[in-house]
């Protein structure tokens, strides 16, 4: 179990996320981390511990950003450490997972043959990897997750960042929970409603096998 937040809108989205983890840390919290969106570019902070620890490590320049996800971890796979915490990233993708993806040993097999580096020991980055192939190979992004889904068996709640789609949050879910908040000008997507309560009150539920794309 841990806990994921995303949110798209105008208001300062790294506040709004590490506020939302906060709330989520009763799901995990052997590590924490953000990646957000700045100057057309995906920065990422995470590290083992607490969502304290990862707060004293937000330059404030981020605070700038519009669009962010954020983790906190309760490890499945790979031990708690800075590498291990999501977000994930691969070429122009950032993500986090709540979930076990049971095959993750044989696809990491076939992308390590193709070349893609691995640098966590999580079943998460094989996900982040997978979508940067589909989408390379000239998939619109919601194509390309929809192709990397179809070849996970286990859990998965996923919220995707791609730099080359500067205005969209996408969220999927199959056996892991994921709801939307829904607001003017703004949507939040999470593991569970207390995340973004306090910021709006109209909620999606997601149903396994849905995927959404938000904008704000
Ligand atoms: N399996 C992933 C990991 O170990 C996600 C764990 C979770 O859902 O907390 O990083």
């Amino acid at each position: 179990m841990c806990g994921i937040i995303g949110y798209i809108g105008d208001k300062n989205a790294i506040h709004i996320v590490l506020d939302g983890l906060k709330k989520l840390e009763y799901r995990g919290y052997d590590s924490a981390g953000i990646a957000c969106l700045l100057d057309g570019k995906i920065k990422t902070v995470k590290c083992k511990g607490k969502i304290k620890n990862l707060e004293s490590l937000v330059d404030d320049n981020l605070k700038q950003s519009k669009m962010a996800i954020g983790h906190t971890r309760w490890a499945t796979h790979g031990k708690p450490s800075d590498e291990n915490a999501h977000p994930h990233c691969s070429g122009s993708i950032a993500l986090v997972h709540n979930g076990i993806i049971e095959n993750y040993a044989e696809i990491k097999k076939e992308l390590q043959a193709e070349g893609y580096k691995f640098v966590s020991q999580t079943d998460t980055e094989v996900i982040a990897h997978l979508i940067r192939k589909y989408r390379e190979s000239n998939l619109s992004i919601e194509e390309a997750i929809r192709k990397a889904v179809s070849r996970l068996k286990g859990s998965y709640a996923i919220v995707v960042m791609d730099e080359k789609e500067p205005d969209k949050l996408i969220g999927v879910r199959m056996e892991s929970p994921l709801v939307v908040g829904v607001s003017n000008g703004e949507k939040f997507i999470a593991s569970d409603v207390p995340a973004f309560l306090n910021h709006c009150n109209r909620v999606i539920f997601l149903e396994d096998g849905e995927m959404i794309t938000l904008n704000k």
